[in-house]
C-alpha cells in the first residue's frame, strides 16, 4: 500500500478517534539499548534492570524512566507506520506486552501483535492522543486473518458483529480490497495473558461492545477460569469512539509508583485495593476523570473531502458502522 492511500485510511479512521523527572536509577545498560534497536528474545530480557515511574495519571502526566517497547520480539512487533518515538511505557506495561504476544506466539503461532502508541520517552503531550501521558496507556490492533484464513498481517480495518471486516486499501478502487476476519482465539489468548499478570494490572480495556461479545462466547467455550472472565467482564467497555479498529488498554499505577506521584482514576475493583492493601500502599484520594470526549463521527460527506471517491463497499461500511458507533449493547453503559 502506497503511503498516500495509508494516510486517507489513517483520516477516515483517525478522524473517529476521541481517544482517544529523572529516573530514580537512571537505566543506560545493554537491554536497554537493545529494545531501542533491535529485535530481541522476550525471555533475554532483564526486566529488573528498569526502573520506571508513572507520574499522575494518563491524560495530564509524565514518564520517569520510560522503557522502550521492543520493535521486535516473540510474537510481537511495533507497528512499523507509527512513530517509534511513542512507544516507551512503564516496565510493567513493556513487560506485560512482551509476554502476553510471547506467549500466544508459543501456544498458537500465527503472526505477531500489532502494538501501536504508547507514550513519549518522558511522557506528557502526544500527538492523536488526549491520554497516553504517563506510560500506562496502549493501543493494540486486533489479530486478523486473510481471505484464506491464515494470519495476516494486523491492519486498523474496523470489524462487525460477526467479526469481518475489510482492508479497502485504495478507497475509489474495490478490486485492491483484501477481506478480514478478527482472529478471535489468539485475539482472547493475548487479552487473558494481560488480565492474568499479576503484576500489570489491567484497569480498562476499550472495545466495542460487539467484539466484547464475541471475545467472550469465545472465552466461555474454552476451559478459562471464571475469575479471568469476570476480569474481563468487569475491565471491558464502549467508549464514545467505539473502538472497532482497536483495543485501548490502561493499566493501574505499579503500588510503587504510587508514592511517587502516580495517580489513579475511576474505577477501582476490589482486587485491586486488596492487591494494594497487600503491598502497603496507602491509597490516595483517585484522580478525577476527564468529561468523556464526544464521538466525532465521519459522514459520507466528509470522509469523501478527505479521500476522494469513494467505492460503493466502502460506503456500505460507513452506513453498517452507523449501526454500532452510537450506543452499546442493550443494559450495558458506556465506560463511566
Ligand atoms: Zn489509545
Amino acid at each position: 500500500m502506497t503511503r498516500a492511500t495509508r494516510l486517507v485510511l489513517v483520516t477516515l479512521c483517525g478522524a473517529l478517534i476521541a481517544c482517544s523527572s529523572s529516573p530514580k536509577n537512571p537505566v543506560a545498560t545493554p537491554p536497554a539499548r537493545a529494545l531501542e534497536t533491535e529485535p530481541v528474545a522476550a525471555r533475554t530480557i532483564d526486566w529488573s534492570v528498569f526502573d520506571s515511574t508513572s507520574i499522575r495519571n494518563p491524560n495530564d502526566g509524565s514518564l520517569r524512566g520510560g522503557v522502550p517497547l521492543p520493535v521486535s520480539s516473540p510474537g510481537l512487533r511495533f507497528n512499523p507506520n507509527r512513530d517509534p518515538e511513542a512507544r516507551y511505557g512503564t516496565v510493567e506495561v513493556v513487560r506485560a506486552l512482551v509476554e502476553a504476544a510471547a506467549r500466544v506466539h508459543r501456544e498458537l503461532g500465527g503472526l505477531p501483535v500489532t502494538v501501536n502508541d504508547l507514550s513519549l520517552e518522558s511522557g506528557g503531550p502526544i500527538p492523536h492522543h488526549k491520554s497516553h501521558q504517563s506510560g500506562r496507556d496502549v493501543d493494540v490492533l486486533f489479530y486478523q486473518l486473510g481471505p484464506d484464513g491464515q494470519p495476516i498481517e494486523s491492519v486498523g480495518a474496523f470489524f462487525e458483529p460477526e467479526g469481518r471486516g475489510v482492508d479497502f486499501r485504495d478507497l475509489a478502487d474495490p478490486s485492491d480490497d483484501v477481506r478480514l476476519t478478527i482472529d478471535v482465539p489468539r485475539t482472547w489468548l493475548f487479552l487473558q495473558a494481560l488480565i492474568e499478570d499479576d503484576d500489570a494490572q489491567i484497569q480498562t480495556i476499550f472495545v466495542a461492545e460487539h467484539l466484547r461479545t464475541l471475545l467472550l462466547a469465545h472465552a466461555r467455550s474454552k476451559s478459562v477460569s471464571a475469575s479471568t472472565i469476570s476480569r474481563f467482564e468487569a475491565v471491558t467497555c464502549q467508549p464514545s469512539y467505539p473502538h472497532d479498529d482497536h483495543f485501548h488498554f490502561r493499566f493501574f499505577c505499579a503500588p510503587d509508583d504510587i508514592e511517587d506521584g502516580c495517580r489513579d482514576s475511576p474505577p477501582m475493583y476490589p482486587w485491586q485495593k486488596t492487591r494494594l492493601e497487600a503491598a502497603g500502599v496507602r491509597r490516595l484520594p483517585l484522580a478525577p476523570k476527564r468529561a468523556q470526549a464526544a464521538a466525532k463521527i465521519v459522514t459520507h460527506e466528509e470522509a469523501r473531502e478527505a479521500a476522494g471517491p469513494l467505492d460503493a463497499e466502502v460506503e456500505r461500511w460507513l452506513e453498517l458502522r452507523k449501526r454500532w458507533i452510537r450506543k452499546p449493547h442493550p443494559g450495558r453503559e458506556y465506560c463511566p
